[in-house]
């Protein structure tokens, strides 16, 4: 090893490598932070406003396992390389991040400029990619800042866009978002919703509310959906839809969905025994392999039969990685859970997973159901989806039915499961036991309930 201290070449030299990223040859985030604090010292007494933004490539994880790392890599320097070429004189690109970029812009001076740069790099980002023999897309999605005053700092400046591609991330692939002032007010929301989740979830303050699954045709309950509830003594109840997601994203959602997993069979094991009980995995659990231990330890536990658990993932769920999912999905079979693919036709519906992987049962969407009556297009879905599910041998579920007219249509089409406000609205453990007295009256008394 040479050992060279002391000569003005090799300082610079070091000096360069510690602001270069290795792999791409683009500076790295020491150099994007010096720039962007030399722009700001140098603009201190000159108004013209600048622009940086934070790229991210959306997926990029599932192509490194598909591909191998060493292809991955091969990726991230020909992402490199289009990102410098589409650079002008005065601009920079850095590699900040394993798959992040960012870029700076002193002479765009508008949030639509910045916007429109930033559009025309994830354009051309969309191009295919060499993967040996092989070729592979990807998407980007961008957060950009304006800097305006002499009171920013890089941090702030390069933290507005790290929120601002936070929403952009959140509003699906390939967005570009420039930060706003309510983006901060929403972002701390949400971390007042984060920290209220945590402290309830370790206290065991959510509770699952259940909603029967009928058969459309004798109006019989076969099943129930878990669907987490909580309320706050601040807050007050917040949706599902609301700290679900925000569950997801800051890593609550395992221990949340073990503790509505233990509390829906505890409560279900009280249940006539021919009713199974469906619960909602989330898609960030579907990339942890611990999922299905934990889901067998919870069932061993309660002594929950699994042959009456039913599990629900979405699409999403088998997008991001879809080899986990897979593996995951298995291993809940082999013990007799069974595995429903739930909103049907919303998310990005691809037919080659339905070959892919063997679902019990299919949920068509409630968008699809509540458009039934008034729209042809819906009906025909419907019983495409009815046709194509008989066809494969997977059981469906109608969601979101509201209306008799619209159970009768599904009948008529030959839809055998049903669930929504027609049928019951979730309820508690308690009143869920005290609807199941009145119509399984006999059955409860058999097992003296
Ligand atoms: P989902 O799994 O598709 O659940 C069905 C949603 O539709 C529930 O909303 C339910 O209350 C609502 N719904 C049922 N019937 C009707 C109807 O006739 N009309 C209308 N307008 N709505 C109906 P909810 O409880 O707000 O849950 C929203 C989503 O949150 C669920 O969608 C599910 O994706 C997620 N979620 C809820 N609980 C859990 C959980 O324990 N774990 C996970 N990972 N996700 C959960
Ligand atoms: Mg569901
Ligand atoms: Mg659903």
């Amino acid at each position: 090893m040479q050992t060279s201290f002391g000569t003005g070449q090799t300082n610079r030299e070091n000096t360069d490598l510690a602001f270069t990223d290795p792999l791409t040859g683009l500076g790295n985030h020491r150099r994007f932070f010096d720039k962007v604090e030399r722009l700001i010292a140098d603009r201190s007494d000159d108004p013209a406003p600048f622009a940086v933004g934070i790229l991210d490539l959306d997926g990029f994880k599932p192509i490194n396992d598909l591909f191998g790392h060493k292809a991955g890599d091969d990726i991230l320097i020909q992402v490199a390389m289009r990102l410098r070429a589409s650079m002008d004189s005065h601009s920079t690109v850095c590699r900040i991040g394993a798959d992040e970029f960012a870029f700076l812009y002193p002479m765009v001076f508008s949030e639509e400029a910045a916007t429109e740069r930033a559009r025309m790099l994830i354009e051309i980002l969309s191009a295919p990619y060499d993967v040996g023999e092989r070729t592979a897309r990807l998407s980007a999605s961008t957060g950009c800042s304006l800097f305006y005053s002499g009171e920013e700092t890089t941090d702030i400046l390069i933290n507005k866009a790290e929120t601002a591609l936070y929403h952009a991330k959140r509003s699906g692939r390939g967005k570009v978002v420039v930060y706003t002032r309510e983006m901060e007010e929403a972002a701390k929301r949400v971390t007042r919703i984060e920290q209220a989740l945590r402290r309830a979830v370790s206290a065991g303050e959510v509770e699952p509310h259940f909603q029967p699954i009928v058969d459309l045709g004798t109006r019989r309950t076969i099943g129930f959906e878990a669907l987490a509830r909580w309320s706050d003594p601040d807050l007050g109840p917040v949706s599902p839809s609301v700290f679900i997601p925000i569950a997801e994203e800051r890593g609550i959602i395992g221990p949340l969905s073990q503790l509505v997993l233990r509390k829906a069979t505890e409560a279900a094991r009280g249940w006539p025994g021919d009713l199974f009980l469906s619960f909602n995995l989330s898609p960030s659990q579907l990339v942890d392999q611990n999922t299905g231990l934990h889901i067998l330890s919870i069932l061993e536990r309660t002594g929950f039969d699994p042959r009456r658990l039913e599990i629900e993932i979405t699409e999403t769920g088998l997008m991001n990685d879809p080899i986990s999912a897979e593996k995951i999905v298995e291993d809940l079979r082999r013990v007799g859970i069974r595995v429903s693919l739930d909103d049907f036709g919303t998310g990005q519906s691809s037919l080659g997973r339905l070959r892919e992987f063997n679902f019990d049962k299919l949920k068509i969407d409630r968008a699809f159901v509540s458009s039934i009556l008034e729209d042809r297009p819906s009906e025909h879905i419907i019983r495409a989806i009815l046709a194509m599910c008989e066809g494969l041998g997977m059981d469906v579920v109608a969601e979101g039915i509201e209306q008799e007219a619209q159970a009768d249509r599904l009948v008529q089409f030959g839809c055998a499961g049903g669930q929504g406000y027609l049928f019951g609205k979730p309820a508690n453990a308690d009143a869920t036991l005290g609807y199941l007295r009145d119509s399984f009256r006999g059955a409860l008394r058999a097992r003296a309930i």
